[in-house]
């Protein structure tokens, strides 16, 4: 689990490393509860979510920010802070903003977990 741990991509059949705090943290919970109730035991599905703290603001990405569709819920490349959702032409695969409002960023990452299509996303946002 964590950083040395390869997890399957979704949608794909290659696995990858994902070198963030939150995935270390959400797999040793997830491996913790797997030993202790083997009936139980799901595999390791979480979206990838990472956050840093850069020269006083918070960057953070879930999902991924490789996507060929971009909508910015607010802000906008170029600008001081921004919040953008990137698509896959079907559904919402990634949230990622720069000094954006904490709950906003919340939001667009419940989009990016429940897979939710991009034009249900999009035209929510009017
Ligand atoms: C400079 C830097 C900045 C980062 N910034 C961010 C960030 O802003 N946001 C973010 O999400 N992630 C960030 N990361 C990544 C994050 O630190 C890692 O993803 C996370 O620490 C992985 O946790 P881990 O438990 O898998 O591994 P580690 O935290 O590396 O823990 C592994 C532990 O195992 C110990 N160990 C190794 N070999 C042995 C051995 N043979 N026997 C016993 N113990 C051993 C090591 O000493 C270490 O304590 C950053 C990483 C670096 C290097």
């Amino acid at each position: 689990m964590g950083d040395v741990a390869r997890r399957p991509r979704s949608g794909t059949g290659e696995t990858v490393r994902v070198e963030h705090w939150t995935n270390a943290r959400e797999q040793a919970i997830l491996a913790a509860h797997n030993l202790l109730d083997p009936e139980t035991a799901e595999p390791y599905a979480g979206v990838p979510y990472v956050w840093s703290d850069q020269f006083g603001e918070r960057l953070q990405l879930a999902g991924t920010a490789h996507a060929p569709d971009i909508h910015f819920l607010s802000g906008g490349s170029g600008e001081g802070s921004y919040l953008a959702l990137r698509g896959d032409g079907e559904k919402v695969v990634g949230a990622v903003g720069f000094g954006c409002d904490r709950r906003r960023f919340n939001q667009a990452r419940r989009l990016v977990t429940a897979h939710t299509s991009w034009d249900e996303a999009v035209g929510r946002d009017g």
